[in-house]
């Protein structure tokens, strides 16, 4: 590629980083590529669940970054970034490393959003990255020595918060009275009827108590209170998990430094930031023009990747290239432990069945992510054979 003095610098390499730097090594095999990110591990994020479960084994969903970059032939630096000057092209990391760059690609993901809620930073859990797992994990298994029927609430009715209830119930049976709450009148509103359907099946057949058209005002150690038509009510809990929304993880931008649309760095359709032509931003930081309703998912976050990287030569010799176009590729669900619903592309799939896809579309999308991840991945590649007919249809990508 012409024009190229410096590596192309990547800071975050989860599902848009890491797809953008295999795919433009892939089309320009000695493209000089530096990848930055703050932990030494991927976390492939849909599989947290099935880690918590223990029906996979946690390494076997994060493997290490300098492993997969080193076989790709990419350079992997572990730093976090604290600052970016713009104007001067430098990049600041928390150990005082300055970097400069020729061209920067931001996607540094996304961090649970507490809305400022009275106590909930410090009372809740969260489930969002390994260090979240683990902490729940050990919550959890610490209450198995304890008394049963513990209060555990989680909040939010989203993906999140219903796929942990199903998971939490079906591997602590009696240990958890698990409520969900959530401020709309249905849970999974944003997403497919035939998911949200199936959902809904697998809460009331596990005896999960959702609370509907309420919103949480306070979490302090020992109560939630819950704000509802009928008032605010105080009740006892035992354990609190916040899934209920996520913002950006901009921490190393100052404030005003470039524009943003819900708290998101604007992009344009060709993933740019506004008068940084050399700088880029996708995944779940980022927000493109005109496309405002587009999920937060790591669907949409590989689509970016693959989408940058197929364009980038164009977009620094200053050519036109095509816009980003999303593909909804449908959505999958998992319902406790060895249950999932899948809806797109004209398929319904729940149960056991739905399950077994589940996994076998996540492995077929595996080696697009790396090829040492596939190796290490033994168990999403049981039964694969089975399911050839699923994999033809495309989901997660
Ligand atoms: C439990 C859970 C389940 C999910 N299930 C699904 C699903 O089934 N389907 C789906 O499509 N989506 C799912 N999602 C959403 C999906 O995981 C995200 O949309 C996706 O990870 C976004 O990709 P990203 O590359 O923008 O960010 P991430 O994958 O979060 O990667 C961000 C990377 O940036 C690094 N980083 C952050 N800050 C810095 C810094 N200052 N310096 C250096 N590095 C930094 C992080 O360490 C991380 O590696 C799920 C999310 C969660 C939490």
């Amino acid at each position: 590629m012409k024009s190229i003095q410096k590596p192309i610098v990547i800071v975050g390499a989860g599902f848009a980083g890491m797809t953008f730097a295999l795919s433009l090594k892939n089309l320009y095999p000695s493209l000089p590529i530096l990848v930055v990110d703050s932990e030494p591990n991927f976390i492939f994020k849909p599989l947290m669940y099935e880690v918590l479960s223990k029906e996979i084994r946690s390494w076997e969903a994060t493997p290490k970054f300098a492993n997969i970059f080193s076989d790709a032939g990419i350079t992997f630096l572990r730093n976090c970034l604290t600052k970016i000057s713009f104007k001067d092209s430098i990049l600041e990391f928390s150990d005082e490393l300055k970097l400069s760059y020729q061209y920067l690609v931001i996607c540094t993901g996304s961090i649970p959003n507490s809305f400022f809620i009275k106590g909930v930073d410090e009372n809740c859990y969260f489930f969002n990255d390994v260090h979240d797992l683990n902490k729940l994990n050990s919550f959890l298994k610490e209450s198995q020595d304890t008394a049963s029927h513990k209060k555990l609430f989680i909040v939010g009715g989203g993906p999140s918060g219903i796929e942990l209830a199903c998971k939490i119930k079906d591997i602590y049976t009696d240990q958890f009275e698990i409520n969900v709450i959530e401020k709309s009148n249905e849970i999974l509103n944003k997403n497919k009827i035939f998911n949200r359907e199936q959902s809904e099946k697998a809460l009331e057949k596990r005896k999960i108590n959702v609370i509907l058209n309420s919103t949480v005002k306070e979490v302090s150690e020992t109560k939630i209170s819950i704000s509802s038509e009928v008032g605010i009510t105080s009740l006892d809990k035992d354990i609190v998990i916040w899934t209920a929304g996520v913002k950006p993880n901009l921490s190393f931008l100052e404030t005003d430094q470039i524009t943003k649309k819900f708290g998101r760095i604007l992009v344009n359709n060709n993933l740019q930031i506004e008068n940084h032509k050399n700088c880029f931003a996708i995944g779940d930081i980022s927000v493109i023009e005109g496309m405002e309703d587009l999920p937060i998912t790591a669907q949409v976050a590989m689509q970016e990747g693959n989408h940058l990287a197929n364009n980038f030569e164009l977009l620094i010799q200053g050519k036109d290239s095509l816009p980003f176009e999303f593909q909804d590729n449908g959505e999958m669900i998992s319902l406790g432990i060895g249950e999932a619903s899948i809806s797109g592309l004209g398929v319904t799939l729940s149960g056991k069945l739905a399950f077994e896809a589940r996994r076998l579309i996540y492995a077929s999308k595996l080696p697009d992510i790396t090829e040492s991840l596939k190796s290490a991945s033994s168990w999403i590649f049981e039964k694969k054979s089975i399911f050839k007919k699923f994999l033809k249809k495309d989901y997660s990508n």
